[in-house]
């Protein structure tokens, strides 16, 4: 804690993951002044971000693309200074494709998850029946919902506007394939509130779609935009961490430093952490939690109980990514777009597939290709009891009857992810609102993570950032009012990403 005669403020962030090192980058950036501590339990920063470069290829270990709305990610990166060195999804591969009766059929092109912005397309997709195909495209005439009735699941939304054909066959699998959830227990308002508000403004997916896909020509059209809907450091996402990392002040960052205890007493926050085997501990004016909600309702439990227990309700799925290496000659099928999702009804144990080599560039020698398998989800989460060879099985068996495989792959990483998705089921709103209104009691404290506002990379920035801002505010050391609006991106209106992007 800063002494009566010390001016200097001091500030802890609690995790490395992207939400903590937004939240420190905006601390420096705004107040050098700050005494500024990252603490970090891992060896190394990033959290979930992670890259492998191995013999040619760069492999991400979980996040591999990042919205562009809202622009958090673009924002920071030209703060960094390296926006040249976000790059754009492949064009010529702008699709993806979705399994049924075990053959590909290509997601119906202007169909964006569940809002598709062309008819013709639906009406001539053999993916779904007849049937199936004018209920869809019917969606327009289905009539708006009351602002006041109870809030609805996705599922529920979905089969209400677009019908249970295309629910079960389209939007449950690309769901699944992002959120690894259970689309009958998420909310569709705290998951995906964009289409909520398309019905809302224009009474229909359809018509809001269509009127977005026609503000998205014209924006890119006059801005001149260089890139889709998604990006990501051409580098790799360790790239992107390493640049944040080296604009911290130096010293700053603790790693192998595990925080495990947290005390609010006498106007300061008493922290104690295991570094390197040796417990310490040090007091500071404020802190930030950006650790995953499970381990901040732990280390609040001494503070506030009943925060701690509101933070434990949020329920959190897992899933994991078998990488695989292979040389082209070795399949059968070259495969096409940016990934295929698998219906929970194809009966498979696999939740999608995603050509990371097809989506960026760089991301395998030039006679190879690198393909991710998702495994798991909160449907499936069993199949994570597997072991590693279980699961590289799995996914080159299910590879092999797609695309048919020859021979070894030559590289095989399995990366596992329990407990990693934080799932924002029905009630998610209510729940929130209750965690922010019980923080705000704790002066100097914040937190920012992925179980709140949003579990894509942007929304975890922005979330970080807002943290940020909030703090040094409380301590007097940014005016929030006379800067404006801030440079970082707080919208909070979109919250995918998608493991098999830009369908
Ligand atoms: C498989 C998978 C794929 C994904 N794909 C995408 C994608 O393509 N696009 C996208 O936008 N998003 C994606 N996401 C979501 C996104 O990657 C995450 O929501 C985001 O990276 C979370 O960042 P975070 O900093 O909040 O948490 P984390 O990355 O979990 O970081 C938290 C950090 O806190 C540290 N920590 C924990 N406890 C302590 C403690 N007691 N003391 C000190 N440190 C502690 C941890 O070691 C960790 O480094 C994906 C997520 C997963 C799991």
């Amino acid at each position: 804690m800063s002494s009566p005669e010390s001016t200097t403020r001091r500030i802890a962030v609690i995790g490395g993951g992207i939400s903590g090192l937004a939240a420190a980058f905006r601390i420096a950036e705004l107040a050098p002044q700050v005494e500024l501590t990252l603490f970090e339990a891992g060896e190394r920063l990033g959290g979930i971000l992670g890259t492998i470069y191995d013999d040619g290829y760069l492999i991400e270990e979980a996040a591999d693309n990042y919205l562009t709305d809202p622009p958090a990610v673009l924002r920071l990166a030209e703060r960094l200074g390296i926006r040249e060195s976000l790059i754009g999804t492949e064009p010529s591969q702008r699709r993806a494709y979705v399994l049924h009766d075990g053959r590909l059929h290509p997601v119906p092109a202007g169909f964006t998850l569940m809002a598709p912005s062309q008819l013709w397309p639906i009406l001539t997709s053999p993916l779904l029946s007849l049937r199936g195909r004018l209920r869809l495209a019917c969606e327009r005439f289905v009539p708006r919902r009351g602002d006041d009735e109870p809030e609805e699941s996705l599922a529920e939304f979905a089969i209400r506007r677009l019908g249970r054909e295309a629910f079960e066959r389209l939007v449950e699998p690309l769901v699944a394939g992002i959120y690894s959830a259970d689309a009958t227990k998420l909310s569709i308002a705290a998951t995906l509130p964009r289409f909520v508000e398309m019905e809302r403004r224009y009474g229909s997916l359809t018509r809001g779609a269509m009127a977005a896909a026609r503000a998205r020509r014209q924006s890119s059209v006059e801005s001149g935009a260089r890139y889709g809907i998604f990006v990501t450091p051409r580098d790799g996402a360790a790239s992107l961490v390493e640049t944040i990392a080296s604009r911290l002040p130096p010293g700053c960052v603790q790693l192998n430093s595990r925080v495990e205890k947290l005390a609010h007493a006498g106007g300061a926050w008493e922290l104690s952490c295991q570094a390197a085997g040796e417990a310490r501990t040090a007091s500071y004016d404020a802190v930030i939690l950006a650790t995953p909600a499970p381990t901040a309702a732990m280390l609040l439990e001494a503070t506030d109980v009943a925060v701690a227990g509101l933070l434990g309700q949020i329920p959190h799925a897992g899933c994991a990514i078998v990488c695989l290496g292979l040389r082209r000659d070795q399949l059968a099928r070259l495969p096409e777009g940016f990934g295929v999702v698998v219906p929970r009804t194809e009966g498979r144990p696999i939740l999608a597939v995603s050509f990371a080599s097809n989506k960026f560039p760089a991301r395998a020698p030039d006679d190879a290709l690198l393909v991710r398998v998702f495994i798991g989800g909160a449907l499936n989460e069993a199949a994570l009891e597997q072991s590693d060879a279980g699961l590289e099985l799995v996914a080159r068996t299910q590879l092999d009857e797609l695309y048919g495989v020859r021979g070894e792959p030559q590289i095989a990483r399995v990366v596992r992810w329990p407990g990693s998705m934080p799932q924002y089921h029905v009630g998610h709103g209510r729940l929130i609102e209750e965690i922010e209104t019980r923080v705000a009691r704790h002066e100097g404290l914040e937190l920012a993570n992925n179980a709140l506002r949003g579990v894509g990379v942007p929304q975890c920035i922005a979330e970080g950032e807002r943290a940020a801002e909030a703090v040094l505010a409380h301590l007097g050391q940014y005016d929030r009012d006379a800067a404006g609006a801030a440079a970082s991106a707080t919208s909070t209106a979109a919250t995918e990403h998608e493991a098999v992007p830009e369908k």
